[in-house]
């Protein structure tokens, strides 16, 4: 971007709360279900069906107000948001707009240097969603309205996005929190976290805003940075020419890598906004506010900084292993069966972030489902601390205990893949080696340093494996001795 100018960003992201029954009726929630099963009179909007908040939706909106130090309403209302679409029979959306259940909180990004950004959260409101036209499967437009009445709260942040990559910071930090908080199961591709972005630039220095655009249909976190990318750039162009920025929603095409119009501005929306009258206003009181707060899990980011603080791990370690609540309990669960010490804490936190999510990332599964639990884990790095397997071999015990539930130390045993340490049975090997490697023994003494490694190999070739490289190492160099200096 040229650099006299600065882009304003904000987010307004939708996330589906993980609540089993609809916002306003007992109606399943579950996706994937047979198309126009989850129905009844109230989320059809058929007249005189009567909508009955589901306390959950305000439970777990609070959630994420309190996690994001908003204020908590009081009083708030919900409104009716009047627009005409096929997959909206009601004819119109409930959802919060005058006042809302959440406002004024903030999320702290981390920045590459300095202090952390403080991002601005505007409000956090409740509201449902709608159904869903279907395109693809018959040549007409088909319509599934399970999907009506599923509760969302939508995340309204500041525009204090100064760069389409602090954006894509942000809405990972915006997941991060939601589903730490068990509110929202965090996967943009199946459309439960969607995110609108509203972008303007302007030139440096400057307190105006310029005029902004939304770009909408950004259905991943790579998206949001290119689509809000492309827009900053598309922008500044524009004014660089001489030419005005239009008012518009533009939707972002991945394929082309570009956005282009939806809808001008002479169509914009009055949705005619007015109180819901079958609704009471949300009552929040203080006793429910501290009993949620009390619930509350440890904030991410307050995890990350407590296992750098507690395990002395490097914060590239810490930052990885809090990405997602499942991989920090799973972490922790195995260093609690090893044992406090940072060296544990280290081996642990390197087995995880390799071996352990490596598999669960080819297997596409969520890290609590995966096929060895963090004790078994913990057992098998006990085997490499006692000396009784190498850490060659340990990725192989790894592997065996993918597809059994047996304990490493069954398998080592089992499959004979403990660790040769009998200084005389290496001593033999090492004879061996020594007496049919007679030129690369000479070598070594005309003064070739390397030549080590190579016995070294040869080594733990002939015993597969199994010899313990620390007497390999001992025993090598004493029967060697140290290469003549040339
Ligand atoms: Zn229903």
């Amino acid at each position: 971007m040229n650099d006299q100018y600065e882009a304003v960003i904000g987010l307004e992201v939708h996330a589906q709360l993980l609540t089993e029954s609809k916002a306003f009726c007992g109606c399943s929630t579950r996706f994937g279900d047979e198309p126009n099963t989850h129905v009844c009179p109230t989320c059809l909007g058929l007249p005189g069906a009567l909508p009955v908040l589901n306390k959950k939706v305000v439970e777990f909106a609070l959630r994420m107000g309190l996690a994001t130090e908003c204020k908590i309403a009081p009083v708030s209302v919900f409104a009716r948001k009047n627009y005409f679409y096929p997959d909206l029979p009601k004819g119109y959306q409930t959802s919060q707009y005058e006042s809302p259940l959440c406002t004024e909180g903030h999320i702290d990004l981390d920045a590459e240097s300095g202090p952390t950004r403080r991002i601005g959260i505007t409000r956090i409101h409740m509201e449902e969603d709608a159904g869903k036209s279907l395109h693809d499967i018959d040549a007409d437009t088909l319509i599934d309205v399970n999907r009506c009445g599923v509760p969302l709260i939508e995340v309204v942040s500041e525009p204090d996005l100064r760069s389409a990559h602090e954006a894509y910071l942000y809405l990972h930090k915006v997941r991060q929190i939601a589903t730490y908080l068990g509110i929202n199961d965090g996967n943009m591709e199946e459309g439960s976290l969607r995110c609108d972005a509203n972008v303007s630039v302007r030139k440096k220095g400057d307190k105006k805003f310029g005029t902004k655009t939304e770009v909408k249909n950004m259905n991943s976190f790579r998206n949001v940075e290119r689509a809000v990318g492309f827009e900053v750039d598309r922008q500044v162009k524009l004014l660089e020419e001489g030419q005005t920025v239009e008012q518009e929603t533009l939707l972002w095409d991945a394929n082309r890598n570009a956005a282009f119009p939806m809808r001008s501005k002479e169509e914009a929306h009055d949705y005619r906004y007015f109180p819901e009258p079958d609704l009471v206003p949300v009552l929040v009181d203080e006793s429910w506010i501290r009993n949620v707060a009390a619930s509350l899990p440890e904030h991410p980011t307050t995890r990350r900084d407590r296992f750098m603080s507690a395990y002395n791990l490097p914060k590239y370690d810490a930052d990885v292993l809090t990405t997602e609540k499942g991989i920090a309990d799973y972490f922790e669960a195995a260093v609690n069966t090893l044992g406090s010490g940072p060296e544990n804490a280290k081996s642990a936190s390197n087995w995880v972030m390799t071996e352990v999510l490596r598999v669960v990332g080819e297997k596409g599964i969520d890290i609590r489902s995966f096929a060895i639990s963090p004790s078994r884990l913990a057992s098998l790095i006990g085997l490499i601390n006692d000396g009784t397997i190498s850490g060659r071999i340990a990725k192989d015990v790894f592997a065996e205990m993918l597809g059994s539930p047996e304990d490493p130390k069954t398998i080592v045993q089992k499959k004979g893949l403990a660790q040769l340490s009998d200084a005389g049975a290496i001593e033999q090997v090492v004879n061996q080696i020594l007496s049919s490697n007679a030129l690369q023994v000479k070598k070594f003494h005309d003064g070739n340093e390397k030549v080590f490694g190579f016995f070294v190999g040869e080594v733990m070739k002939a015993t597969k494996g199994k010899a313990n490289p620390k007497v390999v190492n001992e025993t090598l160099r004493k029967k060697l001795g140290t290469p003549i200096a040339q």
